[in-house]
């Protein structure tokens, strides 16, 4: 047998797979990723995109912080691709047990999926920092400057910043979902975000596969590794 057709077996014969994903599961629907061939990280801007997303750039200029925010991390419009539609038929028909995303993009809902661990947060749920009250992408996409509440606040988006802790519950859920996964799926991901990355290493079965255009750190422990395109591989797991 190929590794495709391992790969198609595993998926028959598996119950609870569990996909860890990342920037490269939304390029085919023309997301920008931040480390891939034409990612975010080869553009020029006055500072690295690290620093600019990170909590204390935030907290000194809001203002700089959404001019980039809302041209480069606010991804709207966009529709899910054949990967997205893939995972989601797997959780209708009650293989999937989860997806951990690192996206902020709710692609993987707009599929249709349902759980969904968001670790990196979503750009669909903004609050007042103050009284957070909730707001949604339009009004962070239709103000100007620095978004505020009504009652003066800032409102942020409900993201991860650089140097922001995950969020206890999602983190420990995914860790429960890898550690109870019979497969495991890693794509899309260049496996240099933490605590993210970690993840795979919680993973305790013998149906680790990776999938990724570029090489990971990760590779190494796979069974299985592709390094392909992900809508190359999905769109045969139909
Ligand atoms: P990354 O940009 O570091 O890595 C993406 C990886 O995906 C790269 O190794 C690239 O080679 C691979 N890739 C790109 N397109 C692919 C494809 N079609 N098929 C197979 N592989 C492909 O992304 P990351 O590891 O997720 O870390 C970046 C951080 O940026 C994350 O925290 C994420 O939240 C955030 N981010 C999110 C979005 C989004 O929500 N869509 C977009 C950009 C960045």
């Amino acid at each position: 047998m190929n590794n495709l057709e391992i790969l198609k077996q595993w998926v028959l014969e598996s119950k609870r797979i569990v996909f860890l994903g990342g920037a490269g599961v939304s390029t085919e629907s023309g997301i920008k990723d931040f480390r891939g061939v034409d990612g975010l990280y080869r553009q020029k801007f006055e500072y690295p995109p690290e620093k600019i997303i990170s909590h204390s750039f935030f907290l000194e200029d809001p203002e700089y912080f959404y001019r980039f925010y809302r041209d480069k991390m606010m991804p709207l419009g966009y529709e899910p691709n054949v990967t997205h539609r893939v995972l989601a038929k797997w959780e209708a028909e009650c293989k999937l047990e989860a997806i951990i995303t690192q996206n902020i993009d709710g692609l993987h809902q707009k599929a249709g999926n349902k759980r969904v661990f968001e670790l990196h947060g979503s750009v669909f749920r903004n609050y007042c920092m103050s009284c957070r009250t909730q707001y949604d992408a339009a009004f962070i996409m239709n103000t100007k400057g620095i978004p505020r509440c009504k009652c003066g606040d800032i409102v942020r988006p409900d993201v991860v910043l650089y140097e922001e802790p995950l969020d206890g519950f999602v983190l420990q859920e995914s860790i429960s979902a890898v550690q109870n996964a019979d497969m495991m799926i890693v794509a899309g991901t260049s496996l240099t975000v933490y605590p993210a990355a970690g993840l795979v290493n919680h993973y305790r079965g013998d149906r680790l596969v990776l999938i990724n255009a570029d090489a990971t750190p990760a590779d190494h422990i796979a069974n299985l590794v592709f390094h392909e395109k992900l809508g190359k591989i999905f769109s045969q797991l139909i």
